[in-house]
């Protein structure tokens, strides 16, 4: 009999709404992941559900970036390296720092936002999920004032596709919580997004495709891809030595998609952009929603009874120590926007990598020169966010169904040359 199986390989956010929009239209999937439990960087992430959120690629953020290479403490850091990988990508991130290549990219994510934020509320009434999903938005802290005009010129960029902002200055946060520091000068506030528990998703998420009979192998190692002579992908290869074979085996696997991907004779150009993040519990208030703090660059979120602050930028080779003085700098930055940060207690510190490409912009598709193989990474910050709305596109494509948002729209995010 035909083989129809579909075999994920990877079960972070992007493979699991992948295995989920597939299993609902009656599709025999399989996720695989090396891990035995989920601590990828789908479930450490800040848990900001940020829509119509811009891509790293920014006017500027290249010479930032070169900047802050020179201090380690900085919110974005680059190990000085000669590798020339490194060098390449630093290359082709540079050259898509224009506000031309902004616009492209904002264009086809705030499409993908709207129908993203859908495709979740969708998965978490029909599965009743409780992430400590909230739809109160996020804020935009900012304690120096010429940054409200910056703020507010990035605010006005998506305005046209439909998201919703607001100025909130320091006083009225302060107003209505006490908790807010009497530097914060204002926030703009993105209505229409969301704050959630991301590893509360990412296991409730196992758990219904569990229950809709899909198999999540953990402790399940792929080391390569089954090709047969025609060069097709027919399956991926456990380190076990076993072979799980498929008629399409989708990439899922955050960074190490690249590896994978090799084996195939293919280049998904990536570099792991490290972040770190710290619970903390035992405040006496936590801000009213999720945001960032601009100047330090560090997201923090509410997570029930705790905030999470989950940031720093560190492009280095997979697998080095965490350095200590990037975590401490979570907890400086938290200081300087809210009271009481000192009287809490740290109960957990994590660090995981987002898969970042060097255009900014992820890779969702079929492999042109390898049939049998699909592909869907590189979401760097955006991952959480946009999980929801790959799933559907990875399920549209492999099904032959109609997308949901205009293939014009989604030749950002298509396979293509980028290293
Ligand atoms: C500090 C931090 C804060 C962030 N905050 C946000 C945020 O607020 N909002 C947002 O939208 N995004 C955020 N992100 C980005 C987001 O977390 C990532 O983009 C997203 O998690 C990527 O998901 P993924 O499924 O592609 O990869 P991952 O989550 O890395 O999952 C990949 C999976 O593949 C498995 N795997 C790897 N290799 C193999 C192999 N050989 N065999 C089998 N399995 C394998 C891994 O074990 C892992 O489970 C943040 C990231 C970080 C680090």
């Amino acid at each position: 009999m035909e083989n129809r199986r579909i075999v994920v390989v990877g079960a972070g956010i992007i493979g699991l709404c992948s295995a989920y929009e597939l299993a609902r239209r009656g599709v025999e999937v399989m996720v695989l992941d090396r891990c035995s439990t989920f601590d990828s960087a789908s479930c450490g992430n800040a848990g900001l559900f940020s829509i119509g959120h811009g891509p790293l690629t920014k006017p500027g953020a290249s010479w930032r970036g070169v900047r802050m290479m020179f201090d380690s403490r900085s919110p974005l850091w680059i190990r000085p390296s000669l590798s020339p990988e490194l060098l390449r990508w630093l290359l082709t991130f540079h050259r898509h720092c224009t506000q031309a290549h902004l616009d492209r990219c904002l264009h086809t994510l705030c499409a993908m936002g709207w129908r993203t934020i859908e495709a979740l509320e969708e998965i978490l009434d029909r599965e009743s999920i409780d992430c400590l999903y909230q739809r109160n938005g996020w804020l935009d802290l900012f304690r120096d004032d010429s940054l409200l005009t910056v703020a507010m010129h990035e605010a006005a960029a998506i305005a046209p596709y439909g998201y919703r902002t607001d100025f909130i200055s320091g006083n009225e946060l302060r107003k209505g919580n006490s908790i807010y520091r009497d530097e914060i000068a204002g926030a703009v506030h993105y209505v229409d997004s969301a704050t959630l528990h991301p590893g509360r998703l990412v296991r409730s998420l196992a758990s219904a495709l569990a229950a809709r009979g899909v198999s999540i192998r953990t402790n399940s190692t792929v080391t390569g891809l089954e090709r047969d002579k025609s060069g097709r992908c027919t399956g991926a290869r456990l380190a076990s030595g076993e072979v799980v074979t498929a008629a399409t085996t989708v990439l899922a696997a955050g960074i190490w998609s690249d590896d994978l991907a090799r084996d195939a004779g293919l280049r998904i150009a990536m570099q792991p952009a490290r972040g770190y993040h710290v619970q903390i519990d035992g405040l006496a208030r936590l801000p009213c929603t999720g945001g960032i703090m601009r100047e330090v660059s560090v997201p923090f979120t509410p997570m029930g009874s705790q905030l999470r602050l989950a940031g720093t930028l560190e492009i280095a080779p997979v697998g080095r120590p965490w350095m200590r003085k990037r975590i401490d700098a979570l907890l400086t930055g938290a200081r300087k926007y809210f009271h009481g940060i000192e009287h809490g207690h740290v109960t957990h510190e994590w660090a995981g990598y987002r898969p970042c490409t060097a255009d900014g912009m992820p890779v969702i598709g079929a492999i042109a020169q390898t049939p049998g193989l699909y592909v869907a990474t590189g979401h760097a910050m955006m991952g959480l966010t946009l999980g929801p709305v790959t799933g559907r596109i990875v399920a549209a494509d492999l099904c032959g169904e109609p997308q949901c948002i205009d293939e014009e729209i989604l030749r950002m995010i298509r396979p293509r040359h980028c290293d």
